[in-house]
């Protein structure tokens, strides 16, 4: 593989507290060295000159449906194939592919299935981690668009079974910590070094806290999907904005949450919040069982009108983020970079542009639109 040196660049370090004019030296699908933004060369490597445009680490989207919420288990593989080819116009890089609270042998099918297809190895464009379960043991009183008929209690025999079958591949669960068995459940996510993240839950402070103390470190999509900040019962959301050991992501569509409340959770925890999309793609005719999805244009919803799922690419997230909290590319960047891949335990690998890291790039223009993706070197995506 050639060398290759991104001269004349702007590198969004999230580990950087400014922009960074300097070149970028890719080896063997690594970042090798960080060089002067003039260098002009670097022995024999071919030279890219950048022309000024930001360099950030590819984008990680830690709760991703996109088509798989619809598509039939015969047709994941190629719903994760399309997924990666398409996800890279958006900077992404790398996403957990997200499950439902599907009934148990529909749940046990998928997952069976994504992970054989995660098995295969082959992706042209962003790479699926692993799988993100979100459900099936969360809250009936805050199931949000999750189908109601496959929320359930925890039975241990069933996570253990579910989590033996994927053989690894489950990388963070979405869980209510409230509900009957969920100590089991985030002990033996522990054991097993699965991110556990609260959310679809109505938890009081005192699940919370046990739930922390048993290893809960994440919140999922703040203010969805969960009890109301209260001013005298906080909450699960009053927790994610005041407890430090609590990082939380959160959908930045101006939809899901108000641009208002996305100023305030960055004001709050600003090293703790992680953009998401939980991007739906409706396919056929919308509907898997009983329930059906459109998009509405800026948000998809049942036909009840309750929210389903973003429409959003994470590039939009990074610069709703800007405008509506007034924050830095830089910090908006680290928001989707850096802090997923702290989250999964990544950050020597991914969401940095340390030396020994993966070369996977997403770079972009002033205004954080997507110019290239790059994966381990390779420019795999260019606008025309
Ligand atoms: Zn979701």
């Amino acid at each position: 593989m050639a060398r290759i040196l991104l001269r004349n660049a702007q590198l969004l370090d999230p580990e950087s507290p400014a922009p960074q004019a300097a070149s970028l030296l890719l080896d063997e699908g690594r970042i090798a060295a960080r060089l002067g933004a003039d260098v002009i060369g670097a022995g024999d490597a071919v030279v890219i000159d950048v022309s000024g445009l930001y360099v950030a680490p590819g984008f990680l989207d830690v709760h991703w449906h996109g088509a798989l919420a619809l598509a039939a288990a015969e047709d994941l593989a190629g719903a994760l194939d399309s997924a990666s080819r398409e996800r890279v116009r958006e900077g992404v890089t790398a996403f957990l592919p997200t499950t439902m609270a599907w009934p148990e042998a529909e749940l046990a099918g998928f997952v069976a299935a994504l992970a054989w297809a995660l098995g295969t190895g082959r992706f042209e464009g962003a790479r699926p981690l692993g799988i993100h379960l979100e459900g099936p043991w969360i809250s009936p009183q805050a199931a949000g668009a999750q189908p109601t008929a496959g929320v359930r209690p925890v039975d241990l025999a069933e996570v253990c079974t579910l989590l033996d079958r994927a053989g690894g591949t489950i990388r963070m669960v979405t869980l209510a910590p409230e509900i009957p068995g969920a100590d089991g459940l985030l002990a033996e996510l522990a054991r097993r070094q699965i991110v556990a993240a609260l959310g679809h839950s109505v938890a009081g402070v005192r699940d919370v806290e046990r739930a922390i103390d048993s290893g809960a470190r994440h919140v999922t999509h703040l203010f969805n999907a969960m009890g109301p900040l209260h001013h005298r019962s906080p909450g699960l959301a009053g927790c994610a904005l005041s407890d430090d050991r609590l990082g939380f992501d959160l959908i930045c569509d101006g939809v899901h949450v108000d641009p208002r409340l996305v100023k305030i959770a960055f004001r709050a925890q600003r090293d703790q919040l992680v953009l998401i999309t939980d991007r739906v793609v409706p396919i056929g005719d919308g509907s898997r069982g009983a329930e059906s999805v459109e998009s509405d244009g800026s948000a998809i919803r049942l036909p009840d009108r309750r929210l389903a799922g973003s429409t959003l690419g994470l590039d939009r997230a990074v610069r709703n983020a800007c405008q509506y909290a007034g924050v830095s590319i830089l910090e908006a960047v680290a928001a989707c970079t850096l802090r997923p891949a702290r989250l999964l335990g990544l950050e020597n690998e991914l969401g940095t542009l340390r030396r020994g890291a993966r070369a996977d790039l997403a770079i972009l223009d002033a205004s954080g639109q997507v110019v290239e993706t790059w994966i381990a070197g390779e420019c795999v995506h260019a606008i025309a």
